[in-house]
């Protein structure tokens, strides 16, 4: 079975270990929207095997926005957009890098402990009807009577982790490349100034992706990190989406497939999204909606509470 390294940095031929790192410069982004140095953030909860209750925890910006990437030294590469604001292109397609590169081990991470990956006897908790659908269809359908003998079982189980593990491991390799194609564009980009509230584009020729960045003259009080996952026709797709407040501006970027940009309603929309102010508070809220990557000011919560006393009304101190 394939074991997938989580411990290693990302950054390309690098081989130390990594660190806990902030996919949102925790001291000039993160500190400006919290209050006595915590945030809220969404974290779905389990209530029944089916549903999930919403529940909001105070979490410290120290913690916020953090997973295992990069090694001490790679940690450094950030410090421009770690202690300055995003100003520029070059800017937009390293927080890119960094957005995507911590999003993408979140993911990675939560994959491997949800099928238990790297467990050399999880396919033991395969089930022999989950061996029989799996079976079912297939051309080895007519081994399904066999099931009933353990040494049977056992083979097709090890088949099936073995299949999620190549499965899970292609989709780390699709990432990897990615990443480093960023990473790239981000060292070679002919760097120029960012303006506010102007809708932009970055795109290159050969580069499969289209990143869409929009620095407001306001703050809006969120930090945010995450992927959403559709479809572009039968392939799945995935748009990465950060949103890095400061004191008295917002930097929104998302990086989406150019497959979905063929769809001229999507466009439309992309730029009816960022037309006013308002439309671009609407917009984050509509990208909060659907993902759980994301930190919002207390005070904030609190205006919700009184605004929807149904919903968000349980919180978790920690
Ligand atoms: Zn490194």
């Amino acid at each position: 079975m394939t074991v997938i390294d989580t411990r290693k940095c990302m950054y390309p031929n690098c081989f130390e270990n990594n660190v806990k790192s902030h996919a949102i410069s925790r001291s000039i982004s993160l500190e400006s929207i919290a209050e006595d140095s915590h945030l809220y953030s969404f974290v779905p909860r389990q209530n029944s095997r089916d549903t999930k209750q919403p529940w909001l925890k105070r979490v410290s910006t120290n913690k916020a926005t953090r997973h295992h990437c990069f090694c001490d030294t790679h940690e450094e590469e950030f410090k421009n957009i770690d202690n300055h604001e995003i100003e520029n292109t070059k800017d937009v397609l390293l927080q890119v890098y960094r957005s995507l590169c911590v999003a993408f081990a979140q993911e990675r991470s939560s994959m491997i402990n949800l099928h238990r990956l790297n467990d050399a006897k999880f396919y033991r908790d395969i089930s022999a009807e989950k061996a029989e659908e799996f079976l079912r269809g297939s051309e080895y359908q007519e081994l399904i009577p066999l099931l009933t003998e353990p040494k049977a079982l056992e083979i097709v189980q090890k088949k099936m982790m073995f299949l999620l593990s190549e499965k899970i491991d292609g989709e780390c390799v699709v990432f990897e490349n990615l990443a480093i194609r960023v990473k790239l564009l981000s060292d070679t980009i002919e760097s120029k100034e960012i303006p506010y509230n102007e809708l932009q584009t970055i795109s290159f020729e050969s580069f499969d992706h289209t990143i869409f960045y929009y620095k407001a003259d306001f703050q809006i009080p969120v930090a945010l990190n995450t992927i959403q996952h559709g479809r572009a026709g039968s392939t799945e797709v995935r748009v990465y989406t950060s949103v890095t407040p400061y004191p008295e501006s917002t930097v929104i970027i998302s990086m989406l497939p150019n497959s979905l940009l063929g769809d001229q309603v999507l466009v439309d929309k992309i730029n009816d999204y960022f037309s006013s102010e308002h439309k671009v508070v609407k917009y984050v809220e509509s990208v909060m909606s659907t993902s759980d990557g994301w930190f919002v000011k207390e005070s904030v919560i609190k205006k919700w509470q009184k605004k929807r006393k149904n919903s968000f009304v349980r919180t978790a101190c920690s």
